[in-house]
């Protein structure tokens, strides 16, 4: 192993009612039987359900993490809500530069920059999102996208233990689709490099690098063993208990 503890993330997107807390209190059980020691396990649900989702995971070994955040902290912008109202909520960290803000919302790296300082600005851990998108992958333009994503995105006070990366391809998110393994690791080396030119060394070798795009048990193990890979950031397959926990669990019995 490497000594950089895994961290395996659910990313509900906007899913969920009361009635999912269920599935947290399903894991939570399962964890409590099961559990599966040295790694982070942490759940994203919508911003309706942190205060909810704190309660249902209290001193449980699950993390609360948010999806978004405003980079201020109050003001006139109806709608929005900022870093300091999520960790207020509950949350502990956020996602920022998920692929579909980045469509949807037409996010740039400038704004997710300044996401990221406002996720640290209210002591919350920043998961920065970047990947290429189809066209850019066929066009085998995907390391200089994450280059110029990474370069855009991550802010210079980003520390090992206030930011994770997340590598997700836009292709494989919820299409079943995701890139081999060598491609993975060729894709997450270059990140890692590219942080150690931006953050040093130190720093960048310690980050945690997740892989998202359609994780399932059944590719979990495939894609989690790969070189510069310290865990996930699950979507669709973080919705059920049971498949969230076993694509964790294949970090069961791994750690030293
Ligand atoms: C995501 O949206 O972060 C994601 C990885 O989605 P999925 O696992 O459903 O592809």
């Amino acid at each position: 192993m490497t000594g950089i503890r895994p961290l395996v993330a659910g990313n509900w997107k906007m899913n969920g009612l009361g009635s999912s807390l269920s599935e947290l209190e399903s894991l939570r059980a399962r964890l409590e039987t099961a559990p599966v020691p040295e790694t982070n396990i942490m759940v994203c649900p919508p911003a309706t359900l942190l205060s909810r989702a704190r309660e249902a995971i209290k001193d449980s070994t699950i993390m609360l993490g948010a999806q978004d955040c405003n980079p201020l902290a109050s003001g006139a912008h109806t709608g929005d809500i900022s870093a300091e109202m999520l960790a207020d909520a509950g949350a502990t960290s956020v996602i920022v530069g998920h692929s579909e803000r980045r469509h949807d919302h037409h996010e740039s790296d400038a704004l997710v920059h300044a996401k990221a300082l406002a996720a640290y600005r209210a002591g919350m851990m920043a998961i920065i999102c970047i990947g290429e998108t189809e066209a850019q992958y066929r066009e085998g333009k995907t390391l200089d996208v994450l280059r110029g994503q990474l370069e855009g995105s991550v802010p210079e006070g980003a520390r090992a233990a206030n930011t994770v990366v997340a590598y997700e391809p836009v292709w494989a998110i919820g299409t079943g689709l995701t890139p081999t393994p060598p491609e993975v690791a060729q894709v997450h080396g270059l990140i890692r490099s590219v942080l150690g030119q931006m953050l040093g060394d130190s720093e960048a070798g310690a980050m945690r690098l997740l892989y998202g795009g359609s994780v399932k048990p059944s590719n979990a193990a495939n894609l989690l063993f790969v070189p510069d890979v310290n865990g996930a950031l699950v979507g669709g397959a973080s919705l059920k208990a049971e498949d969230f926990y076993e694509i964790l669990s294949v970090y069961a019995g791994t750690q030293s």
